[in-house]
């Protein structure tokens, strides 16, 4: 199987909005659904003691509304002050290597404003 190099412009990929310190892009899901996009954060000397990049991902989170897990979920917040989910994206090669490389870019891209 022929190797992935990343692309310009990056299929599954697209950068949103940047700041100072701040890159922001979307990663899509394969099945299109906009539900399942991940829209990433990537932040510079977030803290300034130490040489750390701070990566945000927001993701929207569903619970089932007929299903007991609604249930789960309030008992687990209710007993233990915390719930856990899970969130899956379906990706080519392709795009998790263009992925891949925003996460790089960003970082030279951030680092060369230093
Ligand atoms: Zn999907």
């Amino acid at each position: 199987m022929a190797k992935v190099k990343a692309q310009t412009p990056a299929y599954g990929v697209s950068e949103n909005a940047e700041w100072p310190d701040t890159k922001t892009f979307t990663v899509e899901c394969e099945c299109t659904s906009q539900d399942h996009a991940i829209n990433t954060h990537i932040e510079i000397d977030a803290d300034k003691e130490f040489d750390q990049l701070e990566v945000t991902h927001w993701v929207e989170m569903y619970t089932p509304a007929h299903n007991v897990s609604r249930w789960k979920v309030i008992w687990s917040l209710l007993w233990k002050g915390y719930h856990t989910e899970q969130h899956s994206i379906m990706l080519t090669r392709q795009a998790a290597k263009n992925w891949i490389s925003a996460v790089d870019a960003a970082i030279d891209h951030l680092e060369e404003k230093k």
